[in-house]
């Protein structure tokens, strides 16, 4: 069997899905491993590092693509890509199932099976296979240190003998993985912090962090959804949160705001009287950009300044700190990999939660229900 690693080809990625300290065990299972010239460069890993790991370095791509039988990635690879595949072959990686189904129809055309590491099921047993996680936590840590870079003013309080400088006040929307990151790393730079959040369950992990948990009261309805996360709220429970975003947002030097629904567009929260109510030099950071963001002048991609307010609505953070979040990218596909490949054999066992709610199609055959229906509303559309 051949697992290739591939150099990722969107535009601004850097990470690598596996790294030379990960193909030790697949190696020892009799996995052969062909890596893309270049793939773990901008991750700091240089194919000579890969090939005294083992690997084999191949700089043809197009030959890469039809022979492997194991294709760990970042990214989905792209349509042209998907058309060279071996049918059969399994695809791992950030597959974008829930916004872009339409994106895989080639590679499920070719009879591939692809497991999708967004769909990978929240159980106790499947954490280290989390990469949605990991991932959240590289950019929760990363927004907080790109606003403290352009705020004009200092996180920590100091006392000099030229007087005091307060500390900075970070305001955090959503305290989940990349939130709670945010404020930890907020609070280790000395910021005084405030956060937010539907769930109210957030509140102990927020305080025990030492920042201040901000309620809303919801009208009695319930903002948990499904495995924990938060459901979609009624525009007058939504408008409920927003008017606390602007009156908190008139005495935050930064808002780090991570706001997201699973599969629903990022709840629209920031109002631009919120950022118009902040203080020049003021920055926010909208994580939710790649669901669409959480204010609603967010631009995804594009750096704005309105107003002396810097808003920054970055898609891709932890391709910013490649090292480490290759490093855990790699752990979890790792972790994967060891449900799907038994002593160098391919063995999927689709009775197996994990694999099931991660599998988006096989042999074929859309299997996670969810991915299934939108892909027929897709091509339902496109007949
Ligand atoms: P997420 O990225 O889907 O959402 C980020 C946060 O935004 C969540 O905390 C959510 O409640 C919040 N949010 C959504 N709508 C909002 C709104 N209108 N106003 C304010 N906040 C809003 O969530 P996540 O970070 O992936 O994690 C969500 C939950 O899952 C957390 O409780 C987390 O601890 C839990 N979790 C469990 C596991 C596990 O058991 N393996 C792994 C990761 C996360």
């Amino acid at each position: 069997m051949l697992l290739g690693i591939l150099k990722e080809s969107a535009p601004g990625e850097t990470r690598v899905s596996l790294l030379p300290e990960s193909l030790k065990s697949l190696l020892a299972q009799g996995i052969a491993v062909t890596v893309e010239a270049g793939a773990g460069v901008a991750a700091g890993a240089s194919d000579a590092a890969f090939a005294a790991a083992g690997a084999t370095v191949a700089a043809d791509r197009a030959s890469l693509l039809a022979a492997a039988d194991l294709l760990p990635v970042v990214n989905a690879p792209d349509a042209a890509d998907q058309a060279q595949l071996k049918p059969g072959a399994v695809v791992i990686g950030f597959l974008r199932p829930l916004d872009a189904p339409a994106t895989l129809a080639t590679a499920i055309d070719r009879q591939v099976t692809l497991f999708s590491m967004e769909l990978v099921p929240r159980i106790s047993r499947a954490q280290s296979m989390d990469a949605l996680s990991s991932m959240a936590t590289v950019a929760g840590y990363k927004a907080v240190i790109a606003a403290a870079d352009l705020l004009p003013r200092l996180f920590p309080m100091l006392m000099t003998a030229a007087g005091t400088i307060p500390p900075a006040r970070v305001f955090v929307i959503g305290a989940g993985v990349a939130g709670l990151q945010a404020i930890a790393t907020a609070r280790r730079l000395g910021a005084v912090v405030e956060a937010y959040d539907v769930r109210a369950a957030a509140g102990e992990q927020v305080r025990s962090l030492g920042a201040k948990f901000l309620d809303v009261d919801l009208g009695g309805i319930s903002a948990e959804g499904q495995g924990g996360y938060a459901a979609e709220l009624t525009e007058e429970a939504l408008d409920r949160g927003r008017d606390l975003i602007t009156r908190t947002a008139a005495h935050s030097d930064v808002i780090v705001t991570t706001a997201l629904v699973p599969g629903r567009p990022a709840p629209r929260l920031i109002r631009k009287a919120a950022i118009e109510a902040m203080r020049p030099g003021s920055v926010l950071v909208d994580l939710a950009a790649p669901a669409g963001g959480n204010c609603e002048m967010t631009q995804p991609g594009v750096t704005q300044h309105i107003g002396g307010v810097t808003l920054l609505a970055p898609l891709n953070l932890p391709a910013e700190v490649p090292v480490d979040a290759s490093a855990l990218y790699a752990r979890n596909i790792l972790n994967f990999l060891g449900l799907i490949a038994k002593k160098g054999e391919l063995a999927i066992d689709l009775a197996d939660e994990v694999l099931a709610g991660a599998c988006v199609a096989h042999r074929g055959q859309p299997v996670n229900p969810r991915v299934a229906k939108l892909l027929e509303q897709a091509n339902s559309l496109t007949r």
